[in-house]
């Protein structure tokens, strides 16, 4: 039987020899293969926590941020494409066992992506906010709205989508919806933006009145509120640990190999505290993201833990890579090194579940609460 150590250095081997040789042309907006979506397939990287019954690995959360970790090391997109449709399949399994049925053997093969879409137009960090609205109708339910910035919506096959149910208009109204993406009533696009967004496939898509089966809500309301805040410390953590990853590839070798004044880079010594500083740094968020990934298993700490080891670990990414792209020199520029795909990567760290300003206030509310708070 494989064990996660196994699995670990076969995602290794795979991000090394597949995934880096493909990579250079997603700075410039080409996005990965249908191949490199089928080869994470063969690796089970959209069941790594599913059990072994539903034709996943059933592998850990530690051993989930662990291979979104090393695919970030080489591109960040990538790995968050991989880690969001992973999500749609356990959420089926843990919800929606006739659709997980009908679904998973598409989504864990790699033919099928998937997404979740929560961000509209109107509406980031004020979830509460979103207008996406779903009304029942003699046969389900019938929903429209409009999403954007949603990772995989580009190509995406299914997303889960929350909407307001009914006349309700706060939190408590928030239900999620299983959508094919490819049913009528459907229309798509991707969202364009300076930093590249391809390999994420961002992208979002308006939904006019589509007619859904009662089975599709998968979350009532109620439920999907509370769903969305427990699995959001999930992905702050491993986010963290994908930004972690992204500065250890980027305290590149370069300094050994690159002679300037007649002696490697690295023999400089202003030149190599630029390094020791990303390191030391980069050292101390690692033993903070430890520990965020290791209270997900539901230690009470889980949410402030998450949200400093976001921020911290964005923050680290945000301080560093624009040093450390510097002390390349021009080379640093080309997109065969890591430097300047890192570098925009961490400004979409920095939003994606959760932007930092918010997450600041999380930390300040979960530390020092009002007694007000402490009574909610
Ligand atoms: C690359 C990328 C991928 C994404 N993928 C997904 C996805 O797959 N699914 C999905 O649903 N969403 C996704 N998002 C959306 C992401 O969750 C939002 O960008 C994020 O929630 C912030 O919302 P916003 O961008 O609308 O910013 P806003 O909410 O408009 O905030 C703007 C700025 O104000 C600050 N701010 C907002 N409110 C407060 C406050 N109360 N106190 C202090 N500061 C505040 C924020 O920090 C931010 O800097 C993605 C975003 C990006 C960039």
């Amino acid at each position: 039987m494989m064990t996660q150590a196994d699995h670990l250095e076969r995602v290794q081997v795979f991000a090394a020899t597949q995934l880096a040789p493909a990579v250079t042309g997603w700075a410039h907006g080409e996005g990965p293969s249908q191949a490199l979506w089928h080869a994470a397939g063969d690796l089970g990287l959209f069941g790594i926590e599913l059990p072994l019954e539903a034709g996943g690995l059933g592998f850990d959360f530690a051993h989930k941020t662990s291979v979104c970790a090393t695919l970030a090391a080489v591109d960040f997109g990538y790995a968050m494409a991989v880690v969001n449709t992973h999500n749609v399949a356990l959420r089926l399994h843990l919800s929606a066992p006739d659709l997980a049925a009908r679904h998973l053997p598409r989504l864990l093969s790699g033919e099928v992506a998937a997404c979740t879409a929560l961000t509209e137009p109107e509406a980031g960090t004020d979830v509460a906010a979103l207008q996406t609205r779903a009304t029942q109708t003699p046969r389900g339910w019938e929903i429209t709205g409009r999403k954007d910035w949603i990772i995989n919506a580009r190509h995406a096959g299914l997303s889960i989508v929350f909407a307001k149910c009914g006349t309700g208009d706060d939190a408590g109204a928030i239900g999620a919806f299983m959508v094919d993406l490819t049913i009528p009533g459907v229309t798509r696009h991707a969202t364009e933006a300076g930093f590249s967004q391809a390999s994420m496939g961002t992208g979002g898509f308006c939904l006019d009145a589509v007619a859904l089966p009662p089975e599709a809500l998968i979350l009532p309301p109620g439920a999907a509120f509370g769903a969305i805040l427990s699995e959001i410390n999930g992905a702050r953590a491993y986010v963290a640990a994908m930004c972690c990853a992204m500065l250890r590839a980027a305290v590149a070798e370069y300094g050994q190999r690159r002679v300037s004044f007649r002696r490697p880079l690295m023999d400089h010594q202003a030149w190599r505290l630029t390094l020791a500083q990303a390191q030391t740094d980069l050292a101390a968020t690692e033993a903070l993201t430890e520990r965020a990934v290791a209270s997900i298993a539901g230690a009470p700490a889980a949410q402030l833990l998450a949200a400093q080891a976001k921020v911290h670990a964005v923050q680290t990414c945000q301080r560093h890579l624009p040093a450390l792209l510097h002390a390349m020199g021009a080379e640093g520029l080309r997109p065969a090194h890591c430097l300047t795909r890192h570098l925009a990567a961490v400004q979409s760290a920095a939003l994606t579940d959760g932007a930092i300003t918010p997450l600041l206030e999380r930390v300040a509310r979960l530390s020092w609460p009002t007694p007000r708070q402490r009574k909610d």
